[in-house]
């Protein structure tokens, strides 16, 4: 006899769905996959996401429970979204109920009805809608507000607003604005839209290419140089399909870290944008979705989990930065939104472009094998020229708290003749050791294998791994000594010594401790483009796609870091990073320096980088992993473990290598296991083991029947287990 069995997946850990029977009131045959269902499951109710309707299970019908509830008439995950999830989950052996859990705002895994959720927003009250703007010269950001607020007289989305609750709060102390709840007929953005600018020949024939397969998929790698208007590129396809009425997913790296890109979209075009970025709240987030997948939106821009958003009439996808490896996510469902995004375009039979000064070898070589169309913009916009690079040999030259005296020259040449300065330094607090000069003993984290960076300001020692910190003992817990000294140098500790050497200047360090608050990195960058702040100094925040116009010298501290790092990637990590420093300098009329301190003047890779550009970089970097056999040229995944006794998690990877040696020939090679390069790390040790093939195929083979038996396994039940597929990180 048939029956109805209702495949549901259920957000566990386990690699697996669950079989029910349809519930009591409802008829089966109109339940749709990507609808929400309530369930029973052990003691508790959860929500689940319907798979597929099927005739038989594997268990007998009189041992299957009713489902409770369904929750939705249509489903709340498209047919897209549900294949792209499902791919995803077996992709990236993460388990389909979790994964399909990550693809919903959490309102809806929640529970919560799809109708009904409004978006919340602002607008002027009449006080507000006449007050002089001139008179909030001292509030930038009111000001901004409100001119933003006059161009919506019916209230406009707070997600679209990049101010900080704390200016919302006080302009509604004051009585000019007021909170209001927008339906879709009264969220109208009614914006003036910017002038595009006339395009070069290289950005037309981009544009050109890419809107000659509007309809149909096509994957590009846009490569151009800092500045090179690549941003103009996608405002012009996206031009042609506003027209058409379709929508464009753009994924960026860091919202927060790109208003300017936000505001650049906002203003160019007079249609409604729902942005989606972690500042969120629940229920902005699930507006915020509701526009996409309506069609209301007609674009949309995000981070990372953006990939997941359901659009009503998809026209194309853009990936901006897409070298960036915050597009992988590093822990739970281990995705790549770049490749997802490139297999979602291709399923929807939709153009993607990956954007990026600095590309990532993996989409290289997807260039090379010819699955990518690869648009080159080699030139800067307008009078911009690229910068010219200098090395700077710090061997045996003092150094005064990290700067070389060559380097300090040229800061105060570009002082003094109106420039601004830009000096990187990738690494945040005064110094990352603390030593005793009497008996060498070193402050070091209780619960890693790492040292612990002094933050003088606060007079903490903390550990950037774990988190955990203490108070900065006066003397040696060894010897008792007083002499602490520290070594090497942070972002605070170079801007202590700029204030002493550059009186007088306006200094601006930007790095994650100068900018916890809501809003303050917003106005810090804001700072820096302004150019008050002459002598910037900060982290990667400070190299991202920013555009600061007046910036004339980029100073890179320390190259070394990454030319000897232990992951293979570090070299390629160095490279990007060091191109998308420099491409902060001369972005305007004036020509741009980049020095470089590094005590590897000779480095092979850094003279190629410096004297022939990233190209140049990237096909001898590749040739690199070619000889290696590394990705691209084969295909890879980790096994991680963790546990708090030491010997455990190389164990159990011990047992984990048997279960694939078992497997017999498999194409599949082991490496490992062994411990991880920090191997104890918030006080649990760490290994890994590596699998790699020449051939994914093999790779996912193995992998798939892997994690059900790991899963299995009474020793799995010890360790914290994970399989990493294209880890971004080897660590
Ligand atoms: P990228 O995204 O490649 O860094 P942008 O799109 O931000 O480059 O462009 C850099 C600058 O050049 C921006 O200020 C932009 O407004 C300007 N720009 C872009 N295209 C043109 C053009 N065709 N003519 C003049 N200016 C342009
Ligand atoms: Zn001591
Ligand atoms: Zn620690």
């Amino acid at each position: 006899m048939n029956h109805t069995i209702l495949r549901i997946a259920i957000p566990t850990p386990l690699y697996r769905s669950f079989d029910y029977l349809p519930p009591a009131s409802d008829a089966a045959d109109t339940l749709q996959p990507g609808s929400r269902i309530r369930v029973p499951f052990g003691r508790r109710k959860t929500i689940g996401i319907l798979l597929e309707v099927a005739q038989q299970s594997a268990l007998e019908p009189a041992r299957l429970k009713p489902a409770l509830e369904v929750l939705d008439e249509a489903p709340v995950l498209s047919s897209d979204i549900l294949a792209m999830t499902l791919w995803a989950s077996a992709y990236y052996q993460h388990p389909i109920g979790d994964a399909l859990a990550t693809a919903l705002p959490v309102l809806l895994r929640r529970g919560q009805a799809i109708q009904g959720a409004r978006e919340p927003g602002w607008r002027l009250t009449q006080a507000g809608s006449q007050v002089d703007t001139d008179t909030l010269s001292r509030a930038p950001r009111q000001a901004m507000l409100i001119h933003q607020l006059r161009a919506h007289p019916q209230g406009a989305p707070r997600s679209t607003l990049e101010v900080p609750a704390e200016v919302l709060r006080r302009l509604s102390e004051k009585g000019w604005i007021e909170s209001c709840s927008l339906t879709d007929t009264n969220a109208d953005a009614t914006v003036i839209a910017s002038t595009p600018h006339t395009l070069n020949a290289t950005q037309q024939s981009a544009v050109d290419a890419v809107t000659a397969s509007l309809s149909e998929f096509a994957a590009f790698l846009l490569e151009g140089v800092t500045g090179s208007g690549k941003t103009e590129v996608y405002l012009q396809i996206i031009d042609t399909l506003i027209a058409q009425g379709r929508q464009t997913l753009v994924l960026v790296p860091e919202i927060g870290l790109t208003p300017q890109l936000v505001k650049r979209f906002s203003s160019r075009f007079g249609v409604p944008l729902a942005v989606l970025h972690s500042g969120l709240s629940d229920r902005e987030r699930l507006a915020a979705w509701q526009q996409a997948r309506s069609g209301k939106a007609l674009i949309v821009i995000g981070t990372r989990s953006a990939i997941f958003t359901p659009l009503a009439r998809p026209g194309l996808l853009v990936v901006d930065e897409e070298h960036d490896s915050s597009l992988k996510q590093q822990e739970g469902f281990r995705y790549s939104a770049r490749d997802l995004a490139v297999w979602r375009a291709r399923q929807l039979d939709i153009p993607v472009i990956l954007g990026s000064a600095t590309p990532s070898l993996e989409s290289l070589f997807n260039v090379e094998h010819q699955r990518y169309q690869h648009l080159v913009l080699p030139n800067r916009t307008g009078a911009a020229s690229l910068p010219a690079y200098e090395i700077l040999d710090i061997r045996k030259q003092p150094l005064e708290h990290g700067l070389g005296r060559p380097l300090l020259k040229r800061i105060a040449h570009h002082l003094d003749h109106d420039g601004q300065v830009l000096l990187f330094l990738n690494r945040r607090g005064y110094a990352p050791t603390l030593v005793c000069h009497d008996c060498g003993w070193v402050a070091e984290c209780p619960r890693c294998d790492a040292r612990m960076t002094w933050h003088q300001r606060e007079q903490q020692l903390r550990c950037h791994h774990c988190g955990s910190q203490r108070p900065v003992a006066t003397s040696c817990p060894e010897c008792q000594s007083t002499e602490l000294r520290p070594l090497g140098q942070g972002t605070e500790r170079v801007d202590l010594a700029l204030a002493e050497h550059f009186p007088g200047v306006e200094r601006l360090r930007i790095d994650r401790d100068t900018t916890r608050r809501k809003g303050e990195l917003a106005r810090h960058l804001e700072q820096a483009r302004s150019g008050r702040a002459r002598l910037l100094l900060g982290t990667q925040m400070l190299a991202k796609g920013h555009h600061f116009p007046k910036v004339t010298l980029v100073g890179i501290l320390n190259a070394d870091q990454g030319l000897f790092g232990t992951d293979f990637r570090s070299s390629e990590r160095m490279a990007q990073l060091i191109v998308q420093v420099a491409g902060r300098a001369g972005r305007h009329d004036r020509a741009g320096h980049v020095a470089i301190q590094t005590h590897h003047p000779e480095h092979p890779l850094l003279q190629l980088l410096i004297r022939q550009g990233y190209p140049a970089f990237a096909r001898a970097a590749l040739a690199e992993r070619a000889a290696a056999r590394l990705p691209p040229y084969s295909h890879i995944a980790l096994v991680r473990a963790e546990a708090a006794r030491q010997s455990v998690p190389m164990a159990f990877l011990e047992q984990v290598r048997r279960h694939c040696e078992a497997a017999g020939e498999t194409g599949v090679e082991l490496w490992g296991p062994i411990p991880a390069s920090m191997e104890r790390r918030a006080g649990h040790f760490r290994a890994q083991l590596l699998l790699q093939a020449a051939r994914r195929g093999d790779l996912q083979q193995l992998l798939g029947g892997l994690v059900r038996q790991l899963e299995q396994m009474k020793e799995a039940r010890q360790v914290r287990w994970s399989v990493d597929v294209d880890p971004a990180d080897m660590f």
